[in-house]
């Protein structure tokens, strides 16, 4: 269910399209500045020295800008970029088929790279290290190992969970990199944009509606215009406004803080049924029917960010700005940690 969430920032069926509207260039990215920045300096040393680039982690929730950057850092180093996902790569012999057919200094990205299988990883050190392959040809006593030689490469790993990576992978990547929520003033440029990709007009009050809907990420915001468009052709204006955005956003359960059902329902579940925490994950990905992973990595980051959730080490726990949020009035235990933690 939390797969046709309008706001899911997870990739879903009908976001092709959305290629159009990818930056090319760092000039063109909107936000992450220091990311950026950083980007830039070490783009532009690698170039100077002609080597290939230091192998990149990005890490930070789904939907931010980390396919994007990488393709970016392709494209600014002038070379071939080419793209997979950990689930992807189930033997050794999936990881040397890509890693063999690399160019000199060419970009790999393996997206969810905390889900690579452990036997690809122990692959994947000496490549990351060395640029070489140790393979096991063969199997039983016919087995012998060859060692292949591979041309420069840097790796970009995208994770929405680098806790989960294994600490020798982290070690072998030079520069992390975390993304985290755009703001609104970015996420309006977006839309602004997005909206001259698509050939619609919109009045700065309705791409800064829309923004602010957007849960802090670049794929909802894209998502959001592309449906508010349609309401306004629907109804035969010629551009989206705020009206027009707020009336659809309604429509499409959008609330005016950018959450919708399945937020409300996950907050409502430990308002009501855990009189607001705390509550354990797996507690909660039981009662409401979804994985715990969904529940980690697309639904939580953005609630404990704008803070109606806090983690600690009992659960989650619902702040009193998400009992306000539900329209409920928060019990004194949570209105009492509140000025605690204002204290402390
Ligand atoms: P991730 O890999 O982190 O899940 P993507 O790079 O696929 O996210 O980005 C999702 C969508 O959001 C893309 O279609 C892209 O066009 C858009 N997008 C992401 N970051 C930006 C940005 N800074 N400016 C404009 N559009 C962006």
């Amino acid at each position: 269910m939390t797969e046709d969430r309008i706001v899911s920032p997870a990739k879903r069926s009908g976001d092709e399209d959305f290629a159009k509207m990818r930056p090319q260039s760092l000039a063109d990215f909107t936000g992450q500045r220091t990311v950026c920045d950083n980007l830039k300096v070490f783009i532009t040393s690698a170039l100077t020295r002609g080597e290939s680039l230091d192998h990149i982690l990005l890490f930070g929730p789904p939907g931010l800008g980390k396919t994007t950057l990488a393709q970016i850092v392709a494209h600014e180093l002038g070379v071939g970029f080419r793209a997979t996902s950990a689930p992807m790569i189930s033997k050794a012999g999936d990881l040397a088929a890509i890693l063999t057919n690399l160019e000199k200094n060419d970009v790999l990205f393996i997206d969810e790279i905390h889900r690579l299988n452990p036997a690809i990883e122990e692959v994947l050190y000496a490549a990351m290290e060395d640029f070489q392959l140790d393979l096991i040809i063969g199997e039983g006593p016919a087995a012998r190992s060859v060692r292949i030689d591979l041309q420069p490469f840097t790796l970009i790993g995208a994770t929405t969970r680098s806790g989960l990576l294994t600490q020798p992978l982290r070690d072998r990547f030079g520069i992390p990199l975390r993304l985290d929520f755009y703001d609104p003033a970015d996420l309006e440029k977006i839309v602004v944009r997005g909206a001259g990709v698509l050939k619609t007009a919109i009045t700065p009050d309705g791409a800064r509606e829309i923004a602010r809907r957007s849960r802090g990420t670049p794929r909802v915001a894209g998502r959001l215009l592309k449906r508010v468009r349609d309401f306004a052709a629907f109804e035969g204006k010629k551009e989206i406004d705020m009206q027009i955005a707020d009336k659809a956003l309604k429509r499409l359960d959008v609330d005016n803080q950018g959450l919708d059902m399945m937020d409300r329902r996950y907050l409502m579940c430990i308002a009501q049924k855990y009189a607001g925490g705390p509550v354990g994950a797996d507690t909660l990905a039981a009662a409401l029917s979804e994985e715990r992973d969904t529940i980690e990595e697309v639904i939580e980051p953005y609630l404990l960010q704008q803070g109606y959730l806090q983690r600690t080490p009992r659960g989650r726990m619902l702040t009193a700005l998400g009992f306000k949020h539900l329209g409920l009035s928060a019990p004194t235990a949570v209105t009492e940690d509140l000025f605690a933690g204002n204290n402390g």
